[in-house]
């Protein structure tokens, strides 16, 4: 907190406290956490932040709290260089940053948790809630148990069933709500004026979004202290791809990182792209949609912070795209194919739309290219089902496995023992 400004909007530029306030009283616009850079500029280095545990709690000096308090080393995922992948698609340098195995609850939301989970406790709030699109749910519930807070989650009723109990096993009050997430979220904002909760993603959201910064502070970390030329960012309600230019913009703002910013594109499912048909159709404000995807984690169709993706995408010089459930579905199956990590439709989705963006020539062969990977595949595992073959059924003989196995056998195999 020692570098905190204070809040300031988004659109007007009105200067608040750092309390849980989320609107400007001025004009309605987001507000956003604001930092004394001079002072973090003399503060930090390159080798005190390498000194440090391996969390997104190294880079505290850019984060809205006094200090870490969740117990929990979120973040510092690892940033995989995919290089049977790259060929499949046709890039020379390609990297995963893989928050299918962020901790604790295995998707990007640990990162945002972690912020807003240490802010509610030092605002004081005893209840901790959010409304969520599943995976939000699992890592408020995770992070409300291990601090000790009430936990109340919302959360739409036809969510994944693996999806409910990685919130319902930390023993919150979850609520299935007879509607989509847009509808969870109006009810929400309404709870949370009347009962004084702290919401991770709406009074807590100005906190809660400095926590995706941090995938981006990781990712020029772990690339030596460099940017990539392009990063491509799955959208649902807006937080991580504006969050992702920020941090890199605040690398250099601190002097960490020198160099030009990279290209930010944005993922969609085509059964939920509105801010993929604002940049098509050229509005400043994506028109909300009724969202129908198997991507259910980006199943948002009025994003919060829609209009700062598209400005951030417009102003970096990315693009847009959108993907079906169909090519959702074959980007998870070759992404555990080609680099040995299962992912969710939202990790299929970033995928999908990576590759038509390199196909398009938007992101060219020898440019180097970061894919945000930011759900865990065993979530959602049903997706899957009919997509992978059957085991082979044998009996318990040598015998019964050469002649089920063995004509199958490439000519290395069969020959291992010849
Ligand atoms: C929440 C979420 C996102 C992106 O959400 P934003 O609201 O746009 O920050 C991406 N992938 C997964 C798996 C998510 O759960
Ligand atoms: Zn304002």
């Amino acid at each position: 907190m020692k570098f905190v400004a204070g809040l300031t909007c988004h659109l007007c530029g009105a200067r608040y406290p750092a309390e849980a306030s989320w609107v400007c009283a001025e004009c309605l616009g987001p507000l956003e956490v604001s930092y004394d850079y001079a002072a973090v500029r003399g503060a930090i280095s390159r080798s005190l932040i390498e000194s440090r545990p391996r969390s997104l709690w190294r880079y505290l000096e850019l984060l809205p709290v006094s200090e870490p308090r969740t117990g929990f080393d979120s973040g510092f995922t690892p940033l995989v260089r995919a290089t049977r992948l790259a060929r499949e698609l046709g890039v020379a340098e390609l990297y995963l940053k893989d928050d299918s195995v962020n901790h604790p609850t295995f998707s990007y939301k640990d990162r945002v948790v972690s912020i807003a989970a240490t802010r509610a406790v030092e605002l004081g709030f005893q209840v901790f809630g959010c409304a969520s699109t599943g995976n939000l749910a699992g890592s408020v519930a995770a992070h409300a148990a291990r601090l000790g807070l009430a936990c109340y989650v919302f959360i739409p009723h036809d969510l994944e069933p693996a999806k409910v109990l990685g919130a319902a096993i930390y023993g919150p009050t979850v609520v299935s709500v007879e509607g989509n997430y847009d509808d969870v979220n109006r009810l929400c904002t309404q709870i949370a004026d009347r009962y004084g909760w702290g919401f991770a993603n709406i009074n807590l959201r100005a906190y809660y979004a400095e926590g995706a910064k941090t995938m981006a502070f990781e990712i020029a970390e772990q690339l030596g202290w460099r940017f990539p030329d392009h990063v491509v960012s799955p959208v649902a309600g807006g937080t991580l791809l504006p969050r992702i230019f920020k941090g890199f913009r605040e690398l250099r703002e601190v002097g960490l990182v020198s160099g030009t910013l990279p290209k930010i594109h944005a993922a969609q499912p085509a059964g939920s792209a509105p801010v993929i048909h604002a940049l098509d159709a050229g509005l400043e404000f994506p028109e909300p949609v009724k969202p129908d995807t198997i991507a259910k984690s980006l199943a948002i169709g009025n994003p919060a912070d829609g209009f700062q993706v598209v400005k951030v995408v417009k102003e970096t010089g990315g693009a847009g795209a959108s993907a079906t459930d169909e090519e959702i579905l074959d980007a998870v199956g070759l992404l555990a194919r080609t680099e040995g990590i299962f992912t969710e439709p939202a990790g299929g989705t970033t995928l999908a739309v990576a590759r038509t963006l390199i196909q398009r020539g938007v992101i060219k062969p020898t440019e180097s290219v970061v894919i945000c990977i930011t759900g865990n595949g065993y979530k959602t595992a049903e997706v899957m089902f009919d997509r992978v073959a059957s085991p082979i059924r044998i009996g318990r003989s040598l015998a019964e496995f050469e002649r089920a196995v063995g004509a199958r056998l490439p000519a290395r195999a069969a020959g291992a023992r010849a």
